[in-house]
């Protein structure tokens, strides 16, 4: 398997702009031990930009993202909740997952796809 392949799977099946390990393991049948490697590997080699995400624990939707964990701020709100007028739409980072994910970078993004 090279990065060029993995490449032109990530853009068929899915969204180039969240990729989580977890697609990464399933497009390629490995474990998920593998799969974060590749993932670790294709960062390093300036394929893949790492993010990190919180989501909302009444939706499930995203909300919050960012480059760091840190840089994530200490209270958040979901605006699907304040919209839907939930009593709790406003959440503390330390209270929520985290979890990776992986942008193709705008460098691969824009090459053409060639195998
Ligand atoms: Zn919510």
């Amino acid at each position: 398997m090279n990065l060029l392949s993995a490449k032109k799977q990530i853009i068929e099946n899915t969204d180039p702009d969240r990729v989580y390990v977890e697609n990464i393991r399933s497009f390629f049948n490995i474990n998920s031990k593998i799969a974060q490697k590749l993932c670790n590997v294709a960062v390093k080699r300036g394929f893949f930009d790492k993010y990190v995400e919180v989501r909302c624990p009444n939706d499930d939707s995203t909300i919050y993202s960012s480059e760091s964990f840190e840089e994530i701020p200490s209270q958040i709100i979901c605006q699907n909740c304040q919209l839907n007028e939930e009593d709790n739409y406003q959440f503390d980072k330390k209270d929520l997952k985290a979890n990776t994910f992986y942008r193709l970078s705008n460098k691969y993004r824009n090459e053409k796809v060639s195998i």
